[in-house]
């Protein structure tokens, strides 16, 4: 038995599923691996420990467990294996550009202190944004991910973008600092209430997976309340509960936005999805009620969560409307 009998890539999507089910840290004890650090199987945004992966594969495939002293070849025998069945293989090298979240997290703490953050607070951040669940584990356990100098730097982008701070700064923001202080610069208030939820959210272990969803990328809010928002509105028993009040209601399930009714156009039953209208770092951790959801037809939830500024379903019929007329 050796690497080389790995060759179905199911096996491997199913030891992927177990990692998923029971956790990183128990996966790697249940089977007496270490942590990689070089090779990573890369599957919806989510990194895994190659070696681990492929004797568990290995064990799914075969009923034998490839132990770590059973491999032969290093780690780029064994990322070369899993990258012949289909799997993309990464060797992380940089660092991951700064999320929409942590630039929040920086651009509260530059408004804050004023443009002058102390030594400490600059240290307490970095130590903050090594913790919250916004990156994974393997991400943030490198040594150099957010390190207080990379803090530091990132004020400084801040304080180039700044008018009141004009020229003083390495004048280099980059397009996400932009982005960012232009969303919330002028409103601190709204943007501390949205970083207290990020940060309620993030550090616990309850913290919300990421979707691997394009919008979670490009999120105003960042992708931790991106990712609570899908929550409430993956959440079955709300959502079962908002169509049958609507169904009973209005007698059809059409989107609020386009009137669109997928049995009317092909004859299949509630093709619609939920939308939580209240923006999460308003509502803070109230709970949701059915008057918070609507129901909109696919393409225009992604529209609704695509389009900037953050617009309502009622907003955006309106712009549809006076864009194509009412028919
Ligand atoms: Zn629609
Ligand atoms: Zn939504």
């Amino acid at each position: 038995m050796a690497l080389a009998d790995l060759t179905d890539p199911e096996a491997v999507r199913r030891a992927i599923a177990e990692f998923d089910a029971i956790g990183r840290d128990t996966f790697l004890k249940r089977y007496g691996f270490d942590p990689a650090k070089d090779y990573f199987i890369v599957v919806d945004d989510k990194m895994y420990d190659s070696k681990a992966i492929t004797g568990v594969a290995h064990l799914y495939q075969h009923g034998e467990l490839l132990t770590a002293d059973m491999f032969s070849g290093g780690s780029a025998t064994v990322a070369n294996r899993v990258g012949k069945l289909g799997f993309e293989v990464t060797r992380p090298v940089g660092l991951p550009d700064w999320s929409t979240d942590e630039l929040m997290l920086a651009l509260d703490l530059y408004l804050r202190a004023n443009g002058k953050a102390t030594a400490q607070a600059v240290a307490d951040l970095s130590a903050e944004l090594r913790s919250l669940r916004i990156f994974p584990d393997e991400v943030r356990s490198n040594d150099r991910f957010r390190n207080p100098s990379g803090v530091t730097l990132k004020l400084y982008n801040f304080s180039s973008i700044d008018p009141a701070h004009a020229g003083q700064g390495m004048a280099h923001g980059g397009a996400g600092d932009v982005r960012v202080w232009e969303a919330w610069a002028h409103r601190p208030d709204e943007l501390r209430e949205a970083v207290a939820l990020i940060r309620a959210y993030g550090a616990t272990d309850d913290a919300p997976e990421a979707t691997g969803e394009e919008e979670e990328y490009g999120a105003t809010e960042g992708r931790i309340l991106y990712r609570e928002h899908r929550r409430y509105e993956r959440d079955r028993n709300l959502v079962a509960r908002k169509k049958q009040a609507v169904l009973k209601k209005a007698g059809s399930l059409a989107c609020e936005v386009c009137d669109f009714e997928s049995s009317e156009t092909y004859d299949v039953e509630g093709v619609i999805d939920v939308h939580h209208v209240v923006p999460l770092h308003k509502i803070g951790v109230s709970v949701t009620t059915l008057n918070d959801l609507a129901l909109v037809c696919p393409t225009c939830h992604r529209v609704l969560h695509k389009h900037r500024p953050i617009i309502t379903p009622a907003e955006l019929r309106e712009k549809r409307t006076e864009q194509f007329g009412d028919g």
